[in-house]
């Protein structure tokens, strides 16, 4: 979707629509290390607000994802649930200095071409921001064994009985004490 600058009236313009699966595919980055999926449509309100230099942006980016967790692997839910407030700001117009100092993190300026906003550009990254770069099942997640491949979440490291891929990670386990767990 894209919205031209001149279509937004001095009262401003709220856009509503969902995001599907397909149309989520068409911005993950090649190699998708999340390994995203969509438990249900992503929701989006934007308010669009024209400012004399600027356009702000807020709103809600909110859904549920399945996502792979980066330690074992395992499917999870995440919740999406953004709110958004961006400062879209025309290309050769960079913030002044003052304003960046004055500026707290929560406060995002994005520049643009001055006409036209590409909304979905926009929600794609909203959603990619919102996710961490390590995506972990739970803050404790044990991960997978390296040498036997057990889910450590769920099964108990088979490496000690008698395994032996790989005497190091064997070795490794012992020494970080992860092989004598019995939780
Ligand atoms: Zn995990
Ligand atoms: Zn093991």
């Amino acid at each position: 979707m894209r919205v031209r600058i001149d279509e937004i009236p001095e009262s401003g313009r709220t856009l509503r629509f969902h995001w599907d699966e397909d149309r989520l595919r068409q911005f993950v980055p090649t190699g998708d290390p999340f390994n995203l999926k969509l438990l249900r449509p992503v929701n989006v309100v934007l308010n669009l607000d024209r400012r004399p230099d600027l356009v702000r942006i807020t709103g809600t980016i909110e859904g549920a994802l399945k996502v792979s967790c980066h330690r074992c692997l395992g499917r999870f839910q995440l919740p999406l649930d953004e709110p958004v407030d961006i400062y879209l700001v025309a290309g050769e117009r960079a913030p002044k200095a003052e304003e960046k100092e004055l500026a707290p993190d929560e406060l995002t300026y994005e520049f643009f071409d001055g006409e036209v906003i590409e909304v979905d550009q926009l929600v794609a990254e909203q959603i990619f921001l919102a996710l961490p770069v390590k995506v972990l099942c739970r803050e404790d997640c044990r991960g997978i064994c390296p040498g036997c491949g057990a889910n450590l979440n769920e099964e108990t490291c088979r490496c000690k009985a008698g395994g032996t891929q790989s005497p190091f990670a064997k070795l490794k386990l012992i020494k970080t004490g992860l092989g004598e767990s019995t939780e």
